[in-house]
């Protein structure tokens, strides 16, 4: 059986923390799907569109890696995906407590799932898209904190 993992997220944008994460699993997986959730009650940044390219951007010409947005539960896209893990960064123990209740109730709703942790490397782990945003809203330059495909 193809071992596919879903790496699920707002992408929003993706930093240089996405991208690691998703480099250091290409190894472990036959498979990774970024999966782009698509949430009415929180409003995105970026438009999904972009969001989406940027990913495919970033992962032209890695035919392991693709990029789908999905609505609803991450477990019901992973059974419908066929896949049977869900790939997710740790940066700091706040992270864990968060993805430990999240990891745990996925379980519960689909048993046939694992979730896989990675832990963030260290150059990465005061990095989060909100950061970007935020310069890119006061005026700053994030480029250094972005893939180099992601163009604002
Ligand atoms: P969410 O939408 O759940 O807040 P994100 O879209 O920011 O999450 O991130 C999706 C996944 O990427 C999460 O597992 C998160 O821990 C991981 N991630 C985010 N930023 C980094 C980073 N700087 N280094 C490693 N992993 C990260």
């Amino acid at each position: 059986m193809k071992r596919i993992a879903v790496f699920p997220g707002s992408f929003d944008p993706i930093t240089k923390g996405h991208e690691s994460i998703i480099l250091r699993a290409i190894p472990l997986f036959d498979e990774i799907v970024v999966a782009i959730g698509e949430n009415a009650e929180k409003k995105s940044f970026f438009p999904l569109e972009k969001r989406v390219k940027w990913v495919q951007d970033v992962f032209q010409g890695v035919p392991q890696v693709t990029v789908e947005s999905y609505q609803g539960l991450t477990v019901d896209f992973c059974r419908e995906r066929n896949a049977g893990y869900i790939l997710r960064g740790l940066r700091t123990s706040a992270d864990f407590e968060f993805e430990r209740s999240i990891g745990q109730i996925n379980k519960k709703l689909y048993p046939g799932i694992e979730t896989v942790f990675l832990l963030t490397t260290p150059e990465f782990t005061a990095l989060n898209s909100s950061i970007v945003r935020d310069i890119l809203k006061n005026g700053g330059d994030p480029s250094q904190f972005v893939p180099d495909a992601v163009k604002f």
